[in-house]
C-alpha cells in the first residue's frame, strides 16, 4: 500500500516538475527580451511614443505611467516620469528593479546653450552632467552672492563629506553608452527638420534665463542644452549599471532668440522611434 502510494506520488511530482518545467522556459524565453525603456517627463514627451506601441498594457506606479508593449515584437516600455531630477531618478530605479531593462533611453525638450544650435536640432548627450549640484564659496554676512565662484560638487566622489572633500570638486560626466549612440547615429538621416549633433546635456531642477549664466555653463561645463532630468536618469542607470543614452530636442534658445515650441517634443519621438527601431535591429542580430 504504501509502495503504491509512493509511486504515485513520484509520478504525480514527475508529471508537474515536467509542467512547471515548460512554464518555467516559457517565462526564460520571455524574460530573454529584456524591455528597452523609454522615458519621457511630460504628456507631451511621452505619450506620442506610447500610442505607436502594440498590445499596450498600462501600469502605475504612484505618478509613474509605464505604457508596457512591444515594438516589432521585441518589449519596449514608455514611461511617463514628471518633470524634474527626483521623478526620473525615482522613475528610473523603480523600472530598473521592476522590469530590468537592457537599455534606458531619456529624451524630451531642451533649452539651448550653444547659439549654434536651432529650436528642433536635436543633441545625443555622449556626456551628461548635474548642473545643479554645486557648492559656494565663502563668503560672509554682508559680502554677497557670487555665482559665477560656484565650483562643481560630485556627490558621487565619496561617502564622505561632500563639503569638505576636495576629490568632491569636480563636474560628475555620465557618458551615453556607445551602441545606443550607434543605432542613434545609424538613423539620423530619417530627421529632416533640423540637425543631429553630439553634446553634452545639463540638468537640474532649473530653468535659466539669465544669458551670462547659460554661457557660464556652456563655457565652464561644455554644456550644448539643458533640461531637467537626463543627469539623474543617467546616474542612476550607472549605479545599476544598465546602458542609457538621453536625446533632447531644442525646444527653445535663449542664446540665439529661439522661442519656445512644443511641436518640439512629437519630433524629438518620431526620431527616438527610429532609433528604438535600429536599436532593436542591432541587439537581436548579435544573438
Ligand atoms: N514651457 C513649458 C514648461 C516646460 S517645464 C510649459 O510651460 O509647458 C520643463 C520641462 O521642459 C522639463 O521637463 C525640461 O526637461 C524641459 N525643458 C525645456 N526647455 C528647458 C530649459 N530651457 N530649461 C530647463 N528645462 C527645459
Amino acid at each position: 500500500m504504501l509502495k503504491k502510494f509512493i509511486a504515485f506520488a513520484a509520478i504525480a511530482v514527475l508529471l508537474l516538475s515536467g509542467c512547471s518545467a515548460n512554464s518555467q522556459m516559457e517565462t526564460e524565453v520571455e524574460s530573454a527580451q529584456r524591455p528597452i525603456i523609454i522615458q519621457g517627463p511630460m504628456p507631451i514627451e511621452a505619450e506620442n511614443f506610447a500610442e505607436r506601441l502594440d498590445k499596450v498594457k498600462v501600469e502605475k506606479s504612484g505618478t509613474f505611467v509605464f505604457y508596457k508593449g512591444k515594438v516589432n515584437n521585441y518589449p519596449v516600455i514608455v514611461v511617463k516620469t514628471g518633470k524634474g531630477m527626483e521623478n526620473t531618478a525615482a522613475a528610473t530605479a523603480l523600472a530598473i528593479e521592476k522590469y530590468d531593462p537592457i537599455a534606458i533611453i531619456n529624451q524630451g525638450t531642451s533649452g539651448g546653450h550653444d547659439p549654434s544650435l536651432n529650436v528642433f536640432d536635436i543633441v545625443l548627450g555622449k556626456k551628461v552632467t548635474n548642473i545643479g549640484s554645486l557648492k559656494t564659496g565663502s563668503l560672509g554676512e554682508n559680502e554677497g552672492i557670487e555665482p559665477t565662484n560656484w565650483i562643481p560638487m560630485d556627490l558621487m566622489a565619496s561617502e564622505g563629506s561632500a563639503g569638505e572633500d576636495p576629490d568632491a570638486e569636480k563636474i560628475r560626466y555620465y557618458e551615453g553608452d556607445k551602441e545606443l549612440l550607434a543605432a542613434a547615429h545609424a538613423v539620423k538621416d530619417k530627421y529632416t527638420k533640423g540637425k543631429i549633433v553630439e553634446g553634452t546635456i545639463g540638468s537640474a531642477d532649473l530653468w535659466n534665463n539669465e544669458v551670462d549664466r547659460i554661457n557660464w555653463f556652456h563655457e565652464k561645463y561644455g554644456t550644448s542644452v539643458e533640461e531637467m532630468e537626463g543627469a539623474s536618469a543617467a546616474q542612476i542607470a550607472t549605479q545599476y549599471e544598465v546602458p542609457s543614452l538621453v536625446i533632447r530636442i531644442l525646444s527653445n534658445n535663449k542664446t540665439n532668440g529661439g522661442q519656445y515650441n512644443p511641436d518640439t517634443a512629437a519630433a524629438n519621438q518620431d526620431y527616438v522611434y527610429e532609433v528604438v527601431k535600429q536599436y532593436i535591429s542591432q541587439i537581436t542580430n548579435k544573438k
